[in-house]
């Protein structure tokens, strides 16, 4: 498949269309980026690499640190883990607080940042050094050597981290956060502020579509059965009250962060990354959205 024709074509075609949304201004350090920054890299199983625009610049993952720290969290509590935190699409906003209360302080799921604290508590109960674990594991998975966290998006995040608070307040009530508060949510930050051009997000995301394990080092990250359900859930969760446009429009388990990123996986083929920071209502890149749904039609190449 010559995906490079495809960029092209779907390019002109973006071009087309106005720009739609805003980038994330919640996060002050966010506010900054250039809206109009746009970067595609998609890598194959079999190494093969495509790209255009700006896909080696490097932008904050935010929630697409999620999967990654589902990953390590799911490798080391097996099944005992979905008594923390469910499987099923929220339906609501990434950082909503309604089913909170219902659900007596259990989330629905990982990739909204309630689920995605619980998993940063059972990181924090079980890593001696949480931090510099985390960041040892992301370092293995995107075979970069250096990753570092950001630590002015990390603390742009905490000075307003009010809905977040809330949140976890909310769960340690319930008795789902075993943790230090202030540990947790510093966590939290922290591996929401890694950085990555869209070609090493590209790259740290292959495991998933090639059954667990890093096709290029060989290693094993994490079991084939445990890599059905992790793209299970992005592909229930992953884009949260946009989970079902987005595998309507573009049928892949993917995941989206603010900082305007999203990554796509195509079991047993290849993953692509797309960055864009306009957002669009549900915090997904608006321009990602659509890049994606002109490539997995043009190229027939989803799921489905
Ligand atoms: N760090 C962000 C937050 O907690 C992540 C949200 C996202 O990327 N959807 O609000």
């Amino acid at each position: 498949m010559d995906y490079n024709q495809i960029f092209n074509k779907i390019r002109k075609e973006l071009e087309k269309l106005p720009h739609k949304g805003k980038v994330a201004d919640y996060i002050p350090e966010l506010a900054k980026i250039d809206p109009d920054k746009l970067g595609v890299h998609l890598t194959t199983i079999d190494d093969q690499h495509y790209c255009f625009g700006d896909a080696d610049e490097k932008f904050s993952i935010q929630s697409i640190a999620k999967v990654l720290s589902l990953a390590m969290a799911y490798k080391q509590e097996d099944e005992k883990l979905w008594k923390r935190v469910g499987v099923e699409p929220s339906g609501t906003p990434f950082n909503s607080l309604l089913q909170l209360e219902h659900d007596n302080g259990k989330p629905r799921n990982p990739m909204i940042n309630s689920g995605a604290l619980v998993v940063c508590d059972v990181l924090v109960s079980y890593l001696k050094n949480p931090k510099e674990e985390f960041l040892e594991f992301v370092r293995k998975v995107s075979g970069i050597p250096d990753l570092q966290y950001s630590e002015k998006i990390a603390s742009s995040e905490r000075s307003m981290s009010y809905i977040n608070t809330a949140l976890i307040n909310l769960m340690k009530y319930f008795g789902n956060i075993h943790n230090d508060i202030e540990v947790v949510m510093d966590f939290y930050v922290n591996l929401c502020s890694i950085e990555m051009t869209c070609k090493e997000l590209a790259h740290t995301f292959l495991f998933l579509a090639n059954d667990g394990v890093n096709p290029y080092s060989k290693e094993r990250i994490i079991t084939a059965s445990k890599t059905k359900r992790i793209n299970a859930i992005m592909q229930l969760c992953g884009f949260y009250d946009q989970a079902g446009d987005f595998s309507f429009k573009i049928g892949l388990p993917g995941k989206s962060g603010v900082g305007g990123g999203i990554v796509a996986v195509h079991p047993g083929k290849y993953s692509i990354v797309v960055w864009s920071p306009r957002l669009n209502k549900q915090g997904n890149s608006s321009k990602g959205m659509e890049f994606l749904e002109m490539f997995t039609t043009e190229t027939k190449y989803s799921i489905f």
